[in-house]
């Protein structure tokens, strides 16, 4: 088996703000790399960075917007967001939770920061990420999978090295709870200092770290700081991180779905036909309603 090699390491972008609620540093599309088309089946990801927020007696977030043709998926690793669609659906993430929507045929949805969180303000961090649906799956109906955190998969590493916490995908034969459409493998990888951990993925899957807690080496190789993504090859299947202190990582790793991507903000087709179509429908108020 050959090694997985760094391809890049992307420093955190400047952040901006989603809404009013979430200061992002946005990697995925990156500008100018990586690509959507680079990081297929991941076609967004947004990391809002340890901040403490100021209480708020108005909870602060983003409003009533659409999303069609993939799924979200929200990572709480501190603080809490409210969530609500235009199917109904609604819920609290809650630290160490995930929520996995599928957008699907599409619908409206609002997220703000939860209002009893907002009220007393504390520590906030969070990660958005978008996984692509293939053609057959953009009008599947849409769905939530409210995961807590003691659903989660865990993997204790030899050595006192740390766990792996599978929310998708298995590692080493912990499964996590997420469904997934395609494959992929999402972990937290929570490494004590000097600890380490081996991981092993098809050469063509998109594979990706993001460090969001600690400092890192990749292959006993270039030290990685915290807030830095990093785009892995696909010229090898093996890989190892090193915690230089101790440390949390995201990664992530999925078969590409190879399918033309036409892409316009919240919404994700295959052609530039379907994406006016989208625009089309959600115009003429079919993806539901929400104040
Ligand atoms: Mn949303």
């Amino acid at each position: 088996m050959a090694t997985k090699a760094i391809e890049s390491v992307i420093a955190p972008p400047t952040p901006f703000y989603v809404g009013d609620g979430f200061r992002v540093h946005h990697f995925i599309p990156g500008h100018p790399f990586p690509t959507m088309q680079r990081t297929d089946p991941f076609i967004m990801l947004d990391y809002n960075a340890l901040q403490h927020l100021e209480p708020s007696e108005t909870p602060r977030g983003v409003g009533a917007h659409p999303h069609k043709g993939f799924e979200t998926v929200t990572i709480a690793y501190k603080g809490s967001v409210a969530h609500q669609d235009s199917h109904g659906g609604g819920g609290v993430i809650n630290e160490g939770d995930v929520q996995w929507m599928t957008a699907g045929s599409g619908l409206l949805h609002k997220e703000f920061h939860e209002k009893e969180f907002s009220r007393q303000g504390g520590d906030f961090q969070m990660v958005q990420l978008w996984v692509n649906l293939p053609a057959e799956d953009k009008k599947t109906q849409p769905k939530y999978q409210a995961i807590k955190a003691a659903q989660m998969g865990q993997h204790t590493l030899d050595n006192n090295a740390g766990t792996v916490e599978v929310i998708a995908g298995n590692y080493n034969g912990t499964q996590g709870p997420a469904e997934t459409f395609t494959p992929v493998h999402l972990y937290n990888a929570r490494l004590n200092a000097g600890g380490s951990a081996a991981f092993s993925f098809p050469k063509h899957y998109t594979t990706a770290l993001l460090v969001l807690e600690g400092n890192i080496k990749v292959n006993s190789g270039q030290s990685i700081p915290k807030s830095h993504f990093v785009m892995m090859n696909d010229a090898g299947d093996d890989f190892q991180i090193e915690a230089s202190d101790e440390a949390l990582v995201l990664v992530l790793s999925g078969e590409p779905i190879n399918e033309p991507i036409a892409a316009h903000g919240p919404f994700v087709m295959n052609t530039r036909d379907e994406l006016i179509q989208a625009f089309e429908d959600f115009n003429l108020g079919k993806f539901g309603y929400l104040e």
